[in-house]
């Protein structure tokens, strides 16, 4: 799903470098990703989703080398095979929560919305508990509900490939267990695989593979 090789990039005028020799996800894997505040996590992720674009190095995603899209076949391809729940949530206030669970299809020509499209929001929001609440704007939400509109928004077009960026931090122990559950539940239905930064540690056993950052940095700095 995700083959990245001797990526570098660093952020202009800053001392912060990351360099990422090698990394590789497999088709349907779960992989958790851990380390320290500022080591480059969500960097990476921004990375793989051609949100942000290496210095040198190569980034393969579901077989297209994402540097080589230009902007909009970028944003066309992110939206059709990526699911990405940020670190802080980017929602849009002007736009009710089902608004914003909806919003990949507004922004993408190649994604049709259906009723069937509505009907997989709906369904969404009510596992994730906020199924009454969707008329609501994220300004009228709690952050952890906020956090369950982005993750709705991230699921319901059944993206190949879900990146997650600390999407359990503001929940309560039951609510991290169960959007975790809903999370891979979705990715075994479309057979996505999920690519998820957490600081969660009683979480870690459900992933296949556990990436520690720091260690990760240290050998690409060795
Ligand atoms: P993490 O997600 O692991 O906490 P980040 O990837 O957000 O780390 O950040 C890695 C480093 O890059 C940090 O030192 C951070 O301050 C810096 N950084 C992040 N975003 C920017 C930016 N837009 N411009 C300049 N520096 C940035
Ligand atoms: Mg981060």
């Amino acid at each position: 799903m995700i083959t990245a090789r001797d990526v570098t990039f660093r952020y202009g005028g800053t001392g912060f470098r990351l360099r990422v020799p090698e990394f590789v996800l497999q088709n349907q894997e779960r992989v958790a990703i851990v380390g320290p505040s500022g080591s480059g996590k969500t960097t990476l992720l921004n990375l793989i989703a051609g949100i942000l674009t290496p210095e040198t190095g190569l980034i393969d995603v579901a077989g297209t080398n994402v540097a080589t899209l230009s902007d909009a076949q970028r944003r066309r391809f992110r939206a059709s095979t990526i699911g990405f729940v940020f670190q802080d949530f980017a929602l849009l206030d002007y736009l009710s929560a089902r608004q914003n669970i909806l919003y990949p299809y507004r922004i993408t020509p190649a994604l049709t919305l259906t009723a069937e499209a509505r009907e997989r929001a709906e369904a969404l929001a009510v596992s994730c508990g906020i199924g009454d609440k969707l008329d609501r704007h994220p300004s009228a939400l709690s952050q952890g509900e906020q956090q369950r509109v982005a993750i709705c928004r991230a699921l319901v077009t059944q993206p190949k490939l879900i990146l997650s960026d600390e999407a359990t931090g503001n929940l309560d122990p039951e609510s991290k267990a169960r959007i975790l559950d809903l999370l891979f539940e979705q990715a075994s239905q479309a057979g996505a695989a999920v690519l998820a930064v957490t600081h969660d540690h009683e979480l870690l056993p459900r992933f296949e593979r556990v990436l520690d950052f720091a260690q990760f940095r240290e050998e690409a700095d060795a």
